[in-house]
């Protein structure tokens, strides 16, 4: 199937009405600030959302319009599509959005114009396009081990559909890789196939520190909107164990995200947080032309030596931005606003409708 045509995504953006925009995306993820933030920007608000997920956004009275829907991933559905068009809608992409359109989706049948470079989706979402792009910015990321074999130090074993910190593990030497595949496959947490895809990579012991960014493509700059640290199941209830019963009780623990922490960074470490923040998106605008254009996350663990490794990204709005949905510490120091990552994306539409070049930043 051929990809969208960006000349179709701009006749459309061409026929709305700008004085009437509705901002829309699935109500999942971190749907909620986006609303919010939209609302506040004076946009009216769009929420695509499967029947019964409706109660936050009804109680937190953040969405003007309801489209409701049997399963999220009908918001490809032509119907649905129609109906974001006729509220002359520009979508926001999350994680959900991503996850239920689904990618293929995303960069064929969905005619609806979207926030972001919807071609940069795919550089987060396949491990090798990811590394490129990591490695071509000359950012610091974990070693990669490429034969089992060769490990002979601590190593952080992850396969693919496991994002989520589902099915990850640690393993320590060859055989101990072995025996926690087999440990795998008997808990139907991976398949016999899955083995060869797995991607280990060198552990990294330090404290976690997701770092969100703002590209903005009508300023060219990248704003540090916040940082948070992410709260996993089973890892995170481990250390609540007395040690003696840790092995019992976790012996395979594992990392599925429930929650989040605001979190701020050491001062000193900021310098690296920028320089990060500018070459992924130097990078990105050679490699994924326009490159990033709005949010983007930058999933780091910070070692002993205080250097900042990045060992995952997010190309669109992270959860994580729920941490900060009245703004963060950096977001307040840049803005001199609370300011959340959903407002700051509004107000980009804003200004992009304001200076007439709201067909630079739309996809
Ligand atoms: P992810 O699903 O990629 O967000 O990863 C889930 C969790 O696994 C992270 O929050 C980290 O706690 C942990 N993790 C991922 N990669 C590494 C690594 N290379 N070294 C140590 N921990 C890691």
């Amino acid at each position: 199937m051929s990809k969208i045509n960006r000349q179709g995504i701009l006749d459309i953006l061409e026929g709305y009405d700008k004085d009437d925009i509705t901002i829309a995306t699935l109500g999942s993820h971190s749907s909620l600030h986006m609303f919010q933030g939209a609302k506040a920007e004076g946009f009216r608000t769009a929420v695509v959302c499967e029947k019964g997920r409706e109660v936050p956004y009804q109680r937190f009275n953040v969405a003007d319009e309801y489209i409701m829907v049997d399963k999220f991933s009908d918001i490809v559905n032509d119907d649905v599509q129609q109906q974001l068009r006729d509220m002359n809608s520009i979508v926001f992409p999350h994680g959900s959005f991503v996850a239920y359109a689904g990618l293929d989706n995303i960069e064929t049948i969905f005619n609806v114009p979207m926030f972001g470079n919807r071609d940069i989706l795919r550089w987060e979402a396949e491990r090798d396009l990811e590394r490129k792009l990591m490695t071509e910015s000359g950012i610091r990321i974990p070693k990669k081990i490429n034969n089992p074999k060769d490990i002979d130090g601590t190593v952080m074993v992850k396969f693919p559909g496991a994002r989520g910190g589902r099915g990850y593990f640690v393993a320590n030497s060859p055989e101990e890789f072995d025996q926690k595949i087999d440990a795998m496959l008997k808990r139907n947490w991976i398949e016999e196939e899955d083995i060869k895809e797995a991607h280990i990579e060198e552990y990294v012991l330090g404290c976690n520190y997701c770092i969100h960014y703002f590209y903005s493509g009508l300023k060219d700059e990248v704003e540090l909107m916040g940082i948070d640290s992410r709260y996993e199941s089973t890892i995170d209830g481990l250390v609540r164990v007395p040690a003696k019963d840790q092995l019992d009780i976790g012996a395979d623990p594992s990392y599925v995200i429930t929650g989040n922490h605001p979190v701020v960074m050491r001062e000193s470490l900021l310098p690296q947080v920028f320089e990060i923040g500018d070459r992924i998106t130097e990078t990105a605008k050679e490699l994924v032309k326009p490159g990033f254009n709005g949010p983007l996350c930058m999933q780091t663990l910070v070692n002993d030596n205080l250097e900042v490794v990045v060992f995952e990204m997010s190309a669109r709005s992270d959860g994580g931005t729920n941490t900060f949905m009245n703004g963060s510490a950096y977001s307040y120091l840049y803005h001199g606003e609370p300011l959340s990552m959903g407002r700051r994306m509004a107000r980009e539409i804003k200004n992009g409708i304001k200076e007439n070049r709201l067909d630079e930043i739309i996809t």
